[in-house]
This record gives structure tokens, C-alpha cells and sequence, in this order.
């Protein structure tokens, strides 16, 4: 549905905020770009969406190629992070904006306005002014003022991130209904890992203006393809240790582990476990990360448990009832069939 090819940006100035990207979106997918302030996110969006022109490479939307198309052309709908409501207008005539400007008839674009504001139960609202309305009611406005002219791509700019921690998971629930019931391709920006993971089809992490990789929330959970994406996906960091293979054992803060495939003598790697995957014992084991109990910090229905050896940490989350006392010597164990291995490091 979406192609992206070659696609590069450098603004007047010489930040290069978007570097030879590739990428193909599929039709209904909803598709998440997910990375730090500052790496390309928006800037990316804002090319699709034929706000920015790219300074080479090529946009296609459907089978068209529509790089030199002005926005108007595309088909696209985008909900920025602050909403962008009109003011003055009150919440009809914000939703119908849109089919206002495609000239649609008033009493049709009216109708229309109203049919889409009761499926995101806002039709109480319709005569009411953005000023008049909480930070969660404005949003569903400027998703529905999206929804509206029934676009062929959804594009959204950190729509959530204005607002608070509850609302934001209900928002985030609603938006994914929403976009399953719809059916329409979407890609969603955010810088919040957690977010891209919980809605995502698929995710692109991007860092500098380049992808540094693409997959499912599965596969960039589990299998990220390097140190970046490895530190930025997670609720807690992943554990990067730094290793050595020594006379046919991979020995790492403490532990000495099999040697993993491709790896010789001499050979200097970042071993890297998620704290999840990580098990604590009290009684000493050799492929474990010896150290005490540093720090215990509940989780809800898990604790994750701080392990420190020297200048080296470890994390482990561990279910509710099974946590250590603080001070306790204990054997941090690394789900080896879940670690990574790491030659960057
Ligand atoms: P993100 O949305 O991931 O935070 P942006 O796409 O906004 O990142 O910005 C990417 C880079 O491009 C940043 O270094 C930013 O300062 C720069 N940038 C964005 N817009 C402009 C602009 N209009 N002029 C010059 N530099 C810009
Ligand atoms: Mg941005």
C-alpha cells in the first residue's frame, strides 16, 4: 500500500533527517515507526503525507507513485500530537473540515460528521468547542475528523502522547478497535516502545534516519538485530554484558556459558538477556551471574530484582511471592535458548 524507495531528506542546513530508507507498508496493516526524539520519525510521516518533499528517493501510495503529488491527491488522513483543532469551530465543523475542503455538500458532510462523532462517542459533543472538551474527548475529534473522509492511509503523529498514563491505555485500546473495524492501512509514530509492541502488525525502529530494523513486536522483542534496538526495546533494559570466549567457554560477569554457533577462541561479544528472561537462584551454578540483591523493585504481580557483582548489574524480573530478601547472595540465570549474542559490542 505504502512504498517507500531511496528515500532520503536533508534540510536546508544539512541535517540529514531521513538517510536511503526502503520500506513497503502492506494494505490494512497498521504499521509503527518507533524510535528516539530527533531520529526521522516525523519528518518521515510528513513525507508521506506530502508535507515535506523528499530531496531524492520515491513515495508510492496504492500502485501511484505520488512524490511530486500535494497532499490533497494522496488520500491520506494524519492526526498530529496536538490535535489541531480549529478553535473556533465547534466539533462537527471540526470533524467535517475535511469533507469541506473535498467540497462535499454541507447537509451530506454534516451527516456524515455526526454517523462518524457516534462511533467515537462523541455525538453529546457536537456543539461543543475543542476548549470545551478534555484532553481525551479532543483526541477522538481529531481521530474522527481522520475517520471522516474515509482515507486510504492513517497517518498519526504521537497522537497519544498528550495524554495521561490511563487515558493513554484506554486511548490506545480504542484506536486499535477502531483501526481493526476499519480496516484501514495505518502508520503511527511514537517513541514509546510500549505502545508500538501493544498495537502494532509490525514495527520499524528507526535511529539516525535509517531503519535499524523491521519486524513484529515479536521478532524485535525477541530477536533485536543489534545493540540500539536491543537498549530501546523493553519496559526494562535488556542485560548487555560484555564477553569473552575463552578455552571452549563463553564467560561472561561471572558465568561461564556454551560457546553459541560461529564464535571462536578470542573471540569479544555483548551478551545480552531480557531481565524477563532471567532466573535467579540461591544456590551457586555455573552458567550463572553470581552478585547480591541490590535493589527490589514491585512490578505488581512481579518484582524486578537487582543484582550487583563489582561494577557489574543484573536484572531479573521474578513472578510475586518468589522475590529475595535486599543483601542475599544470589545466581542471576540466563534463559540461554532467549539470549543474544552480540558482535558490536
Ligand atoms: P522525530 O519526529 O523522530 O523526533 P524529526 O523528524 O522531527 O524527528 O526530526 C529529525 C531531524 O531533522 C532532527 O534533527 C530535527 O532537528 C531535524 N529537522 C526536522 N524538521 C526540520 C526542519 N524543518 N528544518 C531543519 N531541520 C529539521
Ligand atoms: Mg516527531
Amino acid at each position: 500500500m505504502i512504498s517507500l524507495h531511496g528515500l532520503t531528506k536533508v534540510f536546508p542546513g544539512g541535517v540529514r533527517a531521513l538517510d536511503d530508507l526502503d520500506l513497503e507498508i502492506g494494505d490494512g496493516e497498521f504499521f509503527a515507526l518507533l524510535g528516539p526524539s530527533g531520529c526521522g520519525k516525523t519528518t518521515l510521516l510528513r513525507t508521506i503525507a506530502g508535507l515535506e518533499t523528499p530531496t531524492s528517493g520515491t513515495v508510492a501510495i496504492g500502485g501511484t507513485d505520488v512524490t511530486n503529488a500535494p497532499p490533497g491527491r494522496r488520500d491520506v488522513a494524519m492526526v498530529f500530537q496536538d490535535y489541531a483543532l480549529f478553535p473556533h469551530m465547534d466539533v462537527v465543523d471540526n470533524i467535517a473540515y475535511p469533507l469541506r475542503i473535498k467540497k462535499v455538500p454541507r447537509a451530506e458532510r454534516r451527516a456524515k460528521a455526526a454517523e462518524t462523532a457516534a462511533r467515537l462517542s462523541l455525538s453529546e459533543l457536537l456543539d461543543r468547542r475543542p476548549g470545551q472538551l478534555s484532553g481525551g474527548q479532543q483526541q477522538r475529534v481529531a481521530l474522527a475528523r481522520a475517520v471522516a473522509c474515509r482515507p486510504k492511509v492513517f497517518l498519526f503523529d504521537e497522537p497519544l502522547s498528550n495524554l495521561d498514563a490511563r487515558l493513554r491505555l484506554e486511548a490506545r485500546t480504542f484506536l486499535k478497535r477502531l483501526q481493526r473495524e476499519l480496516g484501514v492501512t495505518t502508520v503511527f509514530v511514537t517513541h514509546d516502545q510500549g505502545e508500538a509492541l501493544a498495537l502494532a502488525d509490525r514495527i520499524a525502529v528507526m535511529s539516525g534516519g535509517r531503519l535499524a530494523q523491521v519486524g513484529t513486536p515479536a521478532e524485535v522483542f525477541q530477536r533485536p538485530a543489534d545493540l540500539f534496538v536491543a537498549s530501546f526495546i523493553g519496559s526494562t533494559p535488556m542485560n548487555l554484558l560484555p564477553g569473552r570466549v575463552v578455552d571452549g567457554g563463553l564467560h561472561v560477569a561471572g558465568a561461564t556459558l556454551p560457546v553459541p554457533a560461529g564464535l571462536a577462541d578470542g573471540d569479544e561479544i555483548t551478551y545480552g538477556v531480557r531481565p524477563e528472561y532471567t532466573d535467579l537462584s540461591t544456590t551457586p551454578r555455573p552458567d550463572a551471574f553470581p552478585g547480591h540483591v541490590v535493589v527490589l523493585e514491585n512490578l505488581g504481580t512481579a518484582h524486578l530484582v537487582t543484582v550487583e557483582n563489582g561494577d557489574t548489574i543484573v536484572q531479573a524480573v521474578v513472578p510475586e511471592g518468589s522475590e529475595p530478601e535486599p543483601g542475599a547472595a544470589v545466581w542471576a540465570v540466563p534463559r540461554q535458548d532467549r539470549a543474544l549474542v552480540y558482535r558490536d559490542g
